[in-house]
């Protein structure tokens, strides 16, 4: 989809601090952190949000999830701990309709989130 953000940055259209990236998932910097690590994860493939997401697509979650897993070892928060969020919708404030994985990290976050 030439007209979604995180699209282009798979496609490397639009360029962005990558720290991972494989056939099926690109992970890279938010450009806006809302901590001190804050990655992105998102699929290769377009897919608007998780209410649009399939039972086919269980496998491709998970993926996203260990490899944020695998990201927090490497940026050095997993002793400390972290946060992986997937917004989605309005009221969950989701502002790109592509589906991602937010991983935060490397400060003390609050409950509930605001
Ligand atoms: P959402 O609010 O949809 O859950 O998260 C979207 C995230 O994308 C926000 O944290 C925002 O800072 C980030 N973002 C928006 N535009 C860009 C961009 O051009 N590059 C990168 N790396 N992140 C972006
Ligand atoms: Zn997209």
């Amino acid at each position: 989809m030439s007209d979604c953000l995180f699209c282009r940055i798979v496609a490397g259209e639009v360029p962005a601090k990558v720290v991972h990236q494989d056939d099926e998932v690109v992970a890279f910097r938010d450009i806006d952190p809302k901590a001190p690590t804050h990655v992105l994860l998102v699929p290769r493939r377009h897919i608007p949000s998780l209410r649009e997401t399939a039972d086919a697509d269980a496998a491709l979650l998970g993926r996203m999830i260990m490899i944020a897993r695998d990201l927090a070892v490497r940026e050095g928060i997993d002793g400390s701990g972290y946060r992986v969020v997937i917004n989605s919708g309005p009221q969950a404030g989701q502002s790109v309709f592509h589906v991602h994985v937010h991983l935060l990290g490397g400060r003390a976050m609050a409950w509930p989130p605001g």
